[in-house]
C-alpha cells in the first residue's frame, strides 16, 4: 500500500483561472475542477487558456471521477477539452451539472456520453479509495461546496471558492458546524482559496448591496441597465427582487446570461415573480421607467453588450440620456484601463454611470483575511497549501497562516505542475510535471505556442515588412531590384521616400552578401531592422522572400 497521497495542481496557482487539481493515491486519480483562464491582453488572438493535460495522458484509466466545486467558468470551462481526452464521470450539484451539460452539448454534440451525477451539497460519496464529503459554503453563485476528502493517509480539505456570507440572497448559508465536525477528526492538509488575501477584514454579504440598488431603481428617471457576470446568480436574484419592488420588468441582453438565467430558473435556483421578466424586444417597447436590463460586458470585453452600447454599435439597444448604467463588478486585474475607457465613453453619451467605489454596487465573492483566518482556525490542518491566486495572493495567504502560529515548514507554496507528496508526517515536492498554458485559438487546441504569440505581438505593435529578393537560378545574381512592402509600419505620406530608401538599403545588403538562401535572408533582416529602427523607432517583423527565377529557357 502506498504511504503517500500525491497532490498535483495543473492550474490556478500563479494565475486567477484555469483551476484544476489532481489527488492521486496508488493508481487512482480524483480530479477537482477543470477550468479555463481568459487570455491576458498580450495573448493576441487567443480565445481561452486551458490546463496542460499531458500528465494524465498515460494514466487515463486511473481517473475515478471529476468533482466540480461550483459552476464558474474558471472551474468548469476546460471540461469539454478534458473529456475529449479522458472518459470519467462528473460529480456536482444539479445546478452545476445543468450548466456543464449545456457546455458539453455545445462542444461535444447533443448526444454526448458524459455521465453527470447530481450531488446534494452536504452529501457523501465514494470514488475508488477516496471518500468525499461535500460541505455547503458560500460564494457568488449558489451551491458552492468545500470538499473533505478521506484518503488512506488521512483527510484533506479543499475549500473551493468561498466567502462566509451568512445572508446570501435566496437563503442558505455556509454549513460551518459540519465543517467543524469534519475538521475535529483531524485534517492532514487544507487547500484554500487565496483570491482575496490582499483585503483586510470581512467581505460584506451580498445582502449589503440592497440599499444602493434600491435607491437607484427607485430614483432613476429612465431605464436601469446593469452589467454583471452571467454567472453571478446571487446578484441576478437581488436585482430581480428590487426591480419587482418598483414595478420594473427585467429583460436580458446577451446569450450567456440568458442561458444561465433560464437554467437557474428552471431548476428553482432563481425565484422570478410572475410577470417580473419580459423578453428583450418587449422591454424595448415599454416606458423606460418600467424597465431594467441585465447585460454582460462588465469587464469591457469589446464584443459584449455594454462595450457595444458605449460605442453605439449595439444592434438592438441605443442609449439615451435618461438611462442609468450600473457596472456591478470590479475590473479583474489587467482590465482597469479598458473598463475606464468604456466608462468615459458612457459618460460622453450623457448617461448616468454608477460603478464601484462611487456606490456600493459590488462585493467580492471571495473571502477576505478575517474569513481566511476563520477557515484556518476551524480546520486546524497539519499542512496548509494556499491555492487559487496569483503569486502575491498565495504569498499573503501563507503569511496569514504563519501569523496564526502554523509553523513555516508546514506551509507549502506550490506552483502549477508541482507534485506534492503528503504523508502523516511529511509533505514534500518530489517532482514537476507539465503545468504550463495550453492555448485555444479558434478551434485549434495547443497548436499556438509562445513563438506564435510573440510574432502576433510584434505584428500588432510594430507592423510587418516583406523583402522580396528575385534571384536568377543559374547565376545566383539578382534578376531585378529587390522590393520592400510594409504593413502598419509607416504613414502613407512618408511611405514613398522611406520605401525607396529601404529598397536601396536592401539592394546594398544583398549585393554584399553571399548568395546562399540563409546568408541572403539574414543580410536582409539585419539591414532592414537597423534601417527601420533608426528611422521609425520600430521593430517590425521582417520576412525576406527569395524568389528564384528560371531564366534558362529565355
Ligand atoms: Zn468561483
Ligand atoms: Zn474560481
Amino acid at each position: 500500500m502506498p504511504q503517500y497521497l500525491r497532490f498535483i495542481p495543473l492550474g490556478g496557482l500563479g494565475d486567477i483561472g484555469r483551476n484544476m487539481a489532481l489527488f492521486e493515491y496508488g493508481h487512482n486519480i480524483l480530479i477537482v475542477d477543470a477550468g479555463v483562464m481568459f487570455p491576458e491582453n498580450d495573448m493576441l488572438g487567443i480565445d481561452l487558456v486551458i490546463p496542460n493535460f499531458e500528465y494524465l495522458r498515460d494514466k487515463k484509466d486511473w481517473v475515478r471521477g471529476i468533482v466540480i466545486s461550483h459552476g464558474h467558468e474558471d472551474h468548469t470551462g476546460a471540461l469539454p477539452f478534458l473529456l475529449q481526452e479522458i472518459e470519467a464521470p462528473i460529480y456536482s450539484t444539479r445546478l452545476v451539472n445543468a450548466l456543464i451539460d449545456h457546455k458539453l452539448k455545445e462542444k461535444l454534440g447533443r448526444r454526448h456520453k458524459v455521465a453527470l451525477h447530481d450531488v446534494t451539497p452536504g452529501e457523501d460519496f465514494r470514488l475508488g479509495p477516496f471518500h468525499i464529503h461535500t460541505v455547503p459554503l458560500t460564494h457568488s453563485i449558489p451551491d458552492s461546496m468545500a470538499l473533505a476528502i478521506d484518503t488512506p493517509v488521512g483527510r484533506v480539505i479543499h475549500s473551493g471558492d468561498f466567502k462566509i456570507d451568512y445572508t446570501p440572497p435566496g437563503g442558505g448559508g455556509p454549513n460551518l458546524s459540519r465543517l467543524a465536525a469534519l475538521a475535529a477528526e483531524g485534517v492532514l492538509a487544507l487547500f484554500a482559496d487565496s483570491t482575496g488575501a490582499e483585503r483586510t477584514g470581512f467581505t460584506p454579504s451580498e445582502k449589503t448591496l440592497e440599499p444602493a440598488f434600491d435607491q437607484i431603481m427607485r430614483a432613476a428617471p429612465g431605464r436601469v441597465i446593469i452589467a454583471s457576470f452571467a454567472s453571478q446568480l446571487y446578484r441576478l436574484q437581488l436585482i430581480i427582487d428590487i426591480a419587482h419592488r418598483y414595478g420594473r420588468k427585467v429583460a436580458i441582453a446577451g446569450r450567456s446570461m440568458e442561458q444561465n438565467f433560464e437554467t437557474a430558473r428552471r431548476l428553482g435556483y432563481l425565484h422570478v415573480p410572475k410577470g417580473a421578466y419580459v423578453r428583450l424586444p418587449t422591454a424595448l417597447k415599454m416606458p423606460p421607467e418600467q424597465v431594467t436590463l441585465l447585460i454582460t460586458g462588465s469587464q469591457g470585453q469589446p464584443e459584449a453588450a455594454l462595450a457595444r452600447m458605449a460605442a453605439n454599435r449595439h444592434r438592438e439597444i441605443a442609449l439615451s440620456p435618461q438611462d442609468t448604467v450600473i457596472i456591478s463588478a470590479s475590473p479583474i486585474p489587467g482590465n482597469e484601463e479598458v473598463v475606464g475607457r468604456m466608462i468615459n465613453q458612457l459618460v460622453d453619451r450623457g448617461v448616468e454611470v454608477i460603478y464601484p467605489p462611487i456606490a456600493h454596487v459590488h462585493v467580492s465573492g471571495h473571502a477576505s483575511q478575517e474569513e481566511m483566518k476563520l477557515l484556518l482556525s476551524l480546520v486546524h490542518p497539519r499542512f496548509f497549501v494556499p491555492v487559487h491566486g496569483e503569486p502575491r495572493h498565495l504569498h499573503l495567504h501563507a503569511r496569514l497562516a504563519e501569523s496564526m502560529g502554523i509553523p513555516r515548514e508546514r506551509i507549502i507554496r506550490l506552483r502549477d505542475g508541482d507534485v506534492l507528496e503528503l504523508g502523516p508526517e511529511r509533505a514534500a515536492v518530489v517532482e514537476h510535471v507539465p503545468g504550463d498554458y495550453v492555448f485555444v485559438d479558434g478551434s485549434g487546441v495547443g497548436d499556438v505556442g509562445p513563438q506564435v504569440l510573440r510574432e502576433r505581438d510584434v505584428l500588432a505593435r510594430d507592423g510587418f515588412v516583406a523583402a522580396i529578393i528575385p534571384l536568377r537560378k543559374d547565376t545566383r545574381e539578382l534578376a531585378s531590384a529587390p522590393q520592400v512592402i510594409t504593413r502598419g509600419v509607416i504613414y502613407k505620406d512618408q511611405s514613398d521616400a522611406t520605401l525607396t530608401e529601404a529598397e536601396a538599403v536592401l539592394l546594398d545588403a544583398v549585393q554584399r552578401s553571399k548568395k546562399n538562401r540563409n546568408a541572403l535572408k539574414s543580410a536582409a533582416i539585419d539591414a532592414l531592422s537597423r534601417y527601420f529602427y533608426k528611422n521609425t523607432r520600430r521593430n517590425p517583423l521582417i520576412e525576406p522572400v527569395i524568389v528564384e527565377i528560371d531564366t534558362s529557357g529565355q
